[in-house]
Formats: structure tokens, C-alpha cells, sequence
């Protein structure tokens, strides 16, 4: 229930350091010391910190395989999971350290290590029907993953599905010009009532498969997360999606 659930006033309130410690310095740093603030002012890489925006988002995230597949993959891309379900996000949260924690205890002429040591990716708990403009500006996302929602969509009355004409209007709010949004699952209609809408909608063209065909993004969200394994391992279809977020019109 929404009463429940943390969410920001504004981005601009958000805490990111939380998230991201090794690329945001955290609200509560005047009460650091002259020299740690120095010292956790820049990233490892000696980049100032506070200059990076999340700009992927997963949509109902699940279990976090895409963000774990993606993170190594595009380590200076800050990438977010947003959940629902209080354990899922729990799992997802304890994931992601634990990795980073194996990571930064190996040693450093590893091949285990990957690069960006997952410090890129994070999860939180969010309603994404509800309150995706307090977490993102204006054109802050530059993707935008919904990958095996609402498994039983035909049950679900119309305001309780995660693609609908109106929350089209906040993801294309959220999303910048030339920004993609994927969908993919394994429920032909779901399937059909998504690319339907995304298509009516006046702030997305459809992006021709061809055209994504070796795109390693788009074959991370058909295969990475844990549900599109399960779909894989039952042999099931997997219907694909991806849509481009249009210029907007100038008045
Ligand atoms: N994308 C993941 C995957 O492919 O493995 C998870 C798919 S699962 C079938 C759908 C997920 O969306 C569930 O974990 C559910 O809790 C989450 N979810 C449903 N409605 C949501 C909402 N309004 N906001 C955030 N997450 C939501």
C-alpha cells in the first residue's frame, strides 16, 4: 500500500548516495572531516562526483538479472531497478552488495573483476504506476526496460496494468528525446495491448526490429532476467516491443 512506500518530494530531494556512494557524496557529508571530504569528493577514476544522473530504468525489475547483466556491460551508465514487492527489492539490494563486496575483495590482477565493480547499478522499493516524475526529471532516462509485466494482465482491471494511455504520458515525461523503451514478454494479448498503445501514443515510434537485431541491450532484456529464463526454459514465445521517445512538437 501506497502509505508504505519512501518516495522522493522531487529528484531534487532524492539521496543518491545511498545508491551510489561511489559517484554521489552523500547530504550528510559537511559533518565529514576537511579530508575525507576531499577524499570521497572524486571517484575512484579521480571523476568528480555528484555529475552523473541515473538514466536507465528497469520497470518491475524482478530479481535484477538484466541490471546484473547490463552493469558490467556498461559500467559508466548508472542503471536503477524499481520494484514493488518489499522482499524482491530486499533480495535485489543484498544482491547487488554482496557482489559489490566480492568485487572489491578480489584481488587486482583478477579476471573475476569486472569493470565498474557493479557500483553502477542499484534497486529501490517504488509504486512506477505512481511516482515516477518525484525520482526523474524531465528527459533524465535515456532507457527505459518492462520486461515480462503483469503476467496475468487479463485479469487485471485497466488502471492496474503498468501500460496504460496515462502512464504513457509520465514514461515519455521521464524519457528523453531519442531515449528507447523496451517491452518484452511472453503473453501475446499483453503483448498486443502494449505495442497498441505505444503506438497510438503521439510520443513514441515504433522501432523496427531489424533494426535492434544486434543490439546486446535489447538480448539482454529477451534472455538476462529471471523470468525471460523461465520463458526460455519452458519453450515459450517471447514478443518484443521497442519504441523510440519522439522530439517533442515544437509550439
Ligand atoms: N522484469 C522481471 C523479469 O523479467 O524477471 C520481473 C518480471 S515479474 C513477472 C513482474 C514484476 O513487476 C514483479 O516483480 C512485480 O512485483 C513488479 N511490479 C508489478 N507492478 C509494479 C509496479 N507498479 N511498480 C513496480 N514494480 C511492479
Amino acid at each position: 500500500v501506497d502509505h508504505e512506500l519512501d518516495y522522493p518530494k522531487s529528484p531534487s530531494a532524492m539521496d543518491w548516495s545511498v545508491h551510489y556512494p561511489k559517484y554521489f557524496t552523500s547530504p550528510n557529508a559537511e559533518q565529514q572531516t576537511a579530508a575525507t571530504a576531499l577524499d570521497t569528493a572524486v571517484t575512484g577514476e579521480g571523476q568528480a562526483k555528484d555529475t552523473k544522473k541515473v538514466e536507465w530504468a528497469d520497470v518491475g525489475c524482478g530479481f535484477g538479472g538484466l541490471l546484473m547483466a547490463l552493469a558490467p556491460m556498461f559500467p559508466d551508465t548508472l542503471m536503477l531497478g524499481m520494484e514493488i514487492r518489499v522482499s524482491v527489492t530486499k533480495y535485489v539490494n543484498d544482491r547487488i552488495a554482496a557482489t559489490r563486496q566480492a568485487q572489491s575483495l578480489l584481488p587486482a590482477e583478477s579476471t573475476d573483476r569486472v569493470p565498474g565493480e557493479y557500483q553502477n547499478v542499484s534497486v529501490i522499493r517504488a509504486n512506477s504506476q505512481k511516482y515516477m516524475p518525484n525520482f526523474f526529471e524531465r528527459g533524465q532516462l535515456s532507457k527505459m526496460f518492462f520486461l515480462f509485466p503483469d503476467p496475468h494482465f487479463k485479469n487485471r482491471k485497466q488502471k492496474a496494468r503498468i501500460i496504460t494511455p496515462g502512464l504513457l504520458a509520465e514514461y515519455a515525461y521521464v524519457l528523453r528525446p531519442g531515449g528507447i523503451l523496451y517491452t518484452v514478454t511472453d503473453v501475446k494479448d499483453l503483448h498486443e495491448w502494449m505495442a497498441s498503445h505505444l503506438n497510438a501514443h503521439p510520443l513514441f515510434d515504433p522501432i523496427p526490429t531489424e533494426d535492434l537485431k544486434d543490439d546486446p541491450i535489447l538480448e539482454a532484456a529477451r534472455t538476462a532476467t529471471e523470468e525471460g529464463k523461465k520463458v526460455e526454459r519452458n519453450k515459450g514465445d517471447k514478443w518484443v516491443a521497442c519504441f523510440r521517445r519522439r522530439d517533442d512538437p515544437v509550439d
